[in-house]
């Protein structure tokens, strides 16, 4: 195997999707600056306003190209397909994998991640799938899928199943861990949509939005998946443990903002902390670094055994089609766009 295979092997993948154009944003007179063609290219436009926005003229277009673009009409179902799917098969596999979504508030990470009751997103989906697939493969029927779901916030950890004091990380022999985290043994897709719903309603929220979910929290949900299985080449019984991360990012706005502006408020510092404390994790494992920076945030120590080791790595960068967001777009493309050839 050649070096660069190999290198593809461990690349991340890289997704973009496209949300529907909110009413806000059209009677607040947006135009669409995002365009995909052909599932895998995505072209970005530039207006500039002549003093009116209704005048506005097209100046400069960026063309960049993914593992696969979603237009703004795809479903969760065929996002779940093609963006996480095999990552399952994997995980059957005894395998750990992650999935991110990453991009500014309001872009659609929780939708994609978490979706409605109608709707349901990647999270309720995978899980849809595991408890199919592993009652199919496990041999003696037994098996288990159990779940937990996190938040970190401010550089606190905090149970979003059972919500209460932070909770402290701590190394173990399985790696790290949060001390008196719940893990929920769960028995169907049913009762799992309303669990993360209410998690999610557990998020931290910005003093002066009590509705809203902080742009600033990041939510972890692991599922860890058990079965035996027939080893044919010694005829004894296996135990597979595999682990899946998909991981709702906090805003990437505010990351980028405070980069810049230096570290004035605590909160700010922390979110770009966890998020800048990815990036350079991730930068390393794929440079094959010796030592990998995980200690530098809470995120990145929760994702210890799932970032290394056989590890599968998916990114889903959100993106609004509303040219009122332009720089926010630019961004998230930009970084999706680096994640791509690390
Ligand atoms: P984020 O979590 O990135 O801040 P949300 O997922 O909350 O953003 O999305 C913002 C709004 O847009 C929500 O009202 C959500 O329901 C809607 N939305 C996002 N993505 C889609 C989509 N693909 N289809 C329909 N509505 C969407
Ligand atoms: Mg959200």
């Amino acid at each position: 195997q050649t070096e660069r295979e190999e290198r593809q092997e461990g690349r991340i993948v890289v997704f973009v999707r496209l949300r529907p154009i909110s009413k806000k944003e059209k009677e607040a007179g947006s135009r669409s600056c995002v365009r995909i063609v052909n599932r895998k290219e995505v072209y970005l436009t530039e207006f500039a306003s002549e003093n009116d926005y209704l005048r506005l003229k097209r100046v400069r277009g960026r063309h960049f190209c993914f593992d696969a673009a979603f237009p703004d009409s795809t479903g969760q179902e065929e996002v779940y397909a093609t963006t996480t799917a095999a990552l399952v098969e994997r995980v059957l596999q005894g395998q750990n994998g992650t999935v991110f979504c990453y991009g500014a508030t309001g872009a659609g990470k929780t939708y994609t991640m978490l979706g409605t009751t109608d709707n349901p997103g990647v999270m309720v989906l995978a899980i849809k799938d595991l408890f199919v697939k592993i009652r199919q493969r496990s041999l003696d029927g037994a098996h288990s899928v159990s779940l937990s779901y996190l938040e970190v916030y401010n550089e606190t950890v905090r149970d979003l199943l059972s919500p209460g004091r932070p909770l402290v990380l701590r190394e173990d022999k399985q790696g790290i861990v949060a001390a008196g985290l719940t893990q929920y043994r769960a028995f169907s897709t049913d009762e799992v949509m309303r669990l993360l719903q209410q998690g999610n309603q557990n998020r931290t929220t910005e003093p002066t939005r009590v509705n809203e979910t902080s742009s600033r929290s990041h939510a972890i949900l692991q599922v860890v998946a058990e079965y035996k299985v027939e080893d044919p080449a010694t005829n004894s019984i296996l135990t597979r443990v595999g682990k899946l991360s998909l991981i709702d990012l906090a805003g990437s706005e505010r990351a980028l903002a405070t980069d810049q502006r230096s570290l004035r408020s605590i909160e700010g510092a922390n979110i770009n902390r966890s998020l800048l404390a990815l990036s350079s994790c991730i930068n390393a494992l794929v440079e094959g670094k010796k030592h990998i920076p995980y200690r530098n945030s809470k995120l990145t120590q929760l994702l210890k055994d799932s970032l290394g080791g056989a590890c599968n790595t998916v990114m889903i960068a959100n993106v609004s089609p509303s040219n009122l967001v332009f720089g926010d777009t630019q961004n998230t493309l930009h970084w999706a766009d680096r994640a791509k050839e690390i």
